[in-house]
């Protein structure tokens, strides 16, 4: 099946491309790396008149580090990352995950903000960003705004970006970055989108954590008091029963077979970032 006929821009500008955005009344689509747009035109799943190609505008490819915060593009590719072409970004959290995404051909033109702005409840960079305390950036015509990634995904393919909006960078603490970081997925191959997930971090010095479930049937989820009890306690917080509890709480609609797999996976993530040291 091929796309239904629309028109192509390619914006060399932000500002350009909120224009077209405003023009067309919302009704056009932008595409960065197009690795899930794409197959939804060709599918005719989505089918706008219009178009805006944002993959050459040089705002959306900067990484800085701006105090104790990375700034990250939303045209920055996950193979970018992957490969260490951004000094900030090379030894991160981020680095490990961008290598875990989909196949190379995918990573060497997917974008962060692409990803992210799609949403699917299953993908690396939502949850990533969930654990790491992410920021979104969102410019429209009347300017830009930040928003927490907790508020930034409303469901399954859900965002709080509107169709005159783009994310325009991601703004991620370094906190979760300097600590010891665990990344762990279920996938049916290497390559598919998981069936479970979970990222976390604890840093001993500060003693502060977080742990984040994902490929849940909308955002990801933090599950804050096992976050606490590890902050606390170490290793001796991360118990079966704990663990256990915490994936119920998040998840209590999900019948057994799922929390298990779940559960498996905050497990073996929490080895990751506490093996015998906590
Ligand atoms: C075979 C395959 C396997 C995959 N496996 C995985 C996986 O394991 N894990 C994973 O996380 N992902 C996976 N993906 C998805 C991949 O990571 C995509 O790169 C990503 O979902 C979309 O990024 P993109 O830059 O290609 O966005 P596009 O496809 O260009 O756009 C996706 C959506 O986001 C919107 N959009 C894009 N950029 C912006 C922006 N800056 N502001 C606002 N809206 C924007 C578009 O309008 C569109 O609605 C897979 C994809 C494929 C094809």
């Amino acid at each position: 099946m091929k796309a239904a006929a629309f028109a192509y821009h390619r914006a060399a500008t932000v500002e350009e491309a909120l224009a077209l955005l405003k023009e067309h009344g919302g009704r056009a689509k932008l595409m960065a790396g197009g690795q899930s747009l794409g197959p939804m035109l060709n599918l005719r799943l989505a089918r706008p008149p219009v178009v805006v190609d944002i993959s050459a505008i040089q705002d959306l490819r900067q990484v800085r580090e701006e105090g104790d915060t990375l700034s990250i593009g939303a045209g920055i590719t996950h193979a970018e990352i992957e490969d260490g072409r951004h000094a900030p970004l090379r030894g991160t959290a981020m680095q490990r995950v961008a290598g875990g995404i989909a196949y190379r051909a995918v990573r060497n033109r997917g974008t962060v903000g692409g990803s992210l702005a799609h949403a699917d409840p299953a993908a690396d960079w939502v949850l990533a960003m969930t654990a790491l305390g992410a920021e979104i950036e969102i410019a429209g015509s009347t300017g830009k705004r930040r928003v927490a990634i907790e508020d930034f995904m409303q469901g399954a393919y859900t965002t709080v970006v509107g169709d005159t909006e783009l994310i325009t960078g991601i703004r991620v603490p370094r906190g979760g970055h300097a600590a010891r970081w665990g990344y762990y997925k279920f996938c049916r191959k290497p390559g598919e989108f998981a069936d479970a997930s979970c990222a976390a971090w604890f840093d001993p010095a500060t003693r502060t954590a977080r742990i984040a479930i994902g490929a849940l049937d909308g955002a990801p989820r933090l599950l804050s008091t096992l976050a606490a009890e590890v902050a606390a306690k170490g290793a001796a917080a991360a118990t079966a029963s704990a663990i256990a509890a915490a994936v119920e709480d998040a998840m209590p609609d999900k019948d057994g077979p799922h929390r298990k797999l779940h559960t498996a996976a905050v497990t073996r993530c929490l080895a990751q970032v506490l093996g015998d040291r906590a």
